[in-house]
């Protein structure tokens, strides 16, 4: 008898019929003889819909509130697909995040597991119950609820499955797999039989929103084989794990993109020391991440720093580092919130020279301008402007295909 963790994403269970399918998958993994834990998100689009509700009432709904309200979506999805389960003589019982001992920090909408305790659901387990999970919550020690940030339901899947030691956390979704690109841009994309867990979290950081990044970083800790496959076909799926070997490893496994992304640009800063801290600093202790920093080469011991964070934390930024900006004597501080990247990413593409030039290329003849450029040991990522996002996804997709396992 195997434990088995299965995650059902939000267009999985987007209305009765859909659960009373997915109930019948779980009833299936039961029926082989398997105790299930499955981890569920929110019905459909409900999560944005009690965003957009909360914006309604607020510009700036508290960040408590705010999670309290979120949580609710995957109570409602967890306690129908128990009685789904119900209805058809499956013994299943739901628990919220903190009833299943999610602990967490205390950073209301991008919280982080601290710990499982996981005794609850082990208690159910052995009283041959499946159990339900609403994902995407967790606990702090004061009792308030959190939310773990969008996506964040695998999250919940992979802890769970590494704390119970599950044979493999199975990840049911609306695409077949983790493909070589976003299918929704790329139609010929395809999926992956397999892959590391180095070049799922690139390209999961990258904006392969198909697996939430703290997932798959979880997995490789933990060693949890993830499975990403279709709740709505009986395709074999991506097996994500740490046995990929090196040899049958692609140069470029997957290309990724991410339209959520804004630059700010501090121009005509001194350079000298501490400059740097005093800006990125504040912006730590405001909540607000950054992700890709650029300093030009100083002229006259005067430079430009230029950072990129997410469009919705591009006006929080502003308003933290424009009077910093002030304050150190830069000469002016913009932001542009029209950007995004595409990134390819391939382990056996590390000490292989060429991918650069031929990734530049491939986007020259598109017309598209590449602003910033960064890079890893196994991703090169162009920052461009958000309306050539397709072009250049696509672009890539075809440069880059033969080397593509299918
Ligand atoms: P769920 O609601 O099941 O969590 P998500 O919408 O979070 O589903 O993730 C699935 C979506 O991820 C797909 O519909 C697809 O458009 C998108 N996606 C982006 N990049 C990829 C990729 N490389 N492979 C597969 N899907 C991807
Ligand atoms: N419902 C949450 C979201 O839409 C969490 C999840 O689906 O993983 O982001
Ligand atoms: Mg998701």
């Amino acid at each position: 008898m195997a434990l088995i963790v299965q995650k059902y994403g939000g267009s999985s269970v987007a209305d009765a019929e859909k659960i009373t399918k997915v109930a019948r998958r779980i009833a299936r993994t039961k029926n082989q003889g398997n105790q299930v834990v499955v981890v569920v998100s929110a019905m459909g689009d409900t999560t944005d819909e009690l965003i957009e509700l909360a914006y309604r009432i607020s510009e700036t709904p508290d960040n408590r509130e705010l999670d309290v309200l979120l949580s609710t979506g995957e109570v409602v999805s967890s306690t129908l697909l128990a009685m789904a389960l119900h209805h058809m003589g499956y013994p299943a019982i739901s628990l919220s995040g903190a009833q299943a001992g999610i602990r967490t920090d205390s950073v209301y909408n991008r919280a982080r597991i601290l710990k499982v305790e996981s005794r609850r659901v082990v208690k159910e387990l052995e009283r041959g119950n499946i159990v339900i999970v609403a994902g995407f919550q967790g606990i702090t020690d004061e009792m308030d609820v959190t939310t773990l940030g969008r996506g964040g339901s695998d999250t919940t899947a992979v802890a769970l499955a590494a704390s119970l030691g599950a044979e493999v956390c199975q990840i049911y979704t609306d695409v077949e797999g983790v493909y070589d690109a976003d299918p929704r841009l790329v139609p010929e994309a395809r999926p992956l039989a397999e892959m590391g867990y180095e070049e799922m979290l690139e390209l999961a950081s990258y904006g392969a929103n198909v697996l939430h990044p703290r997932a798959v970083e979880l997995g490789e800790l933990f060693n949890v084989p993830i499975l990403v496959a279709s709740s709505f076909t009986e395709k074999p799926g991506t097996l994500i794990h740490g046995g990929v070997s090196m040899e049958v490893r692609e140069k470029v496994r997957g290309i990724a993109h991410n339209l959520d992304v804004a630059k700010i640009t501090v121009i005509g800063v001194p350079d000298c020391p501490g400059i740097a801290a005093s800006i990125f600093e504040p912006l730590a202790r405001a909540g607000i991440s950054v992700d890709t920093i650029v300093q030009n080469a100083s002229i006259e011991k005067v430079t430009d720093l230029t950072f990129t964070v997410t469009t919705s934390q591009l006006s929080r930024a502003m308003e933290v580092v424009k009077p910093i900006a002030g304050s150190i004597g830069a000469r002016d501080c913009v932001s542009d919130a029209t950007l995004g990247t595409v990134s390819i990413i391939g382990t056996g593409m590390q000490n292989t020279p060429g991918y650069a030039a031929r990734m530049f290329n491939a986007l020259s003849e598109k017309g598209v301008n590449i602003q910033l450029i960064t890079t890893s040991e196994v991703r090169i990522t162009c920052i461009i402007t958000e309306a050539k996002v397709k072009d250049a996804v696509r672009a890539l997709h075809h440069a880059f295909e033969i080397e593509i396992e299918g």
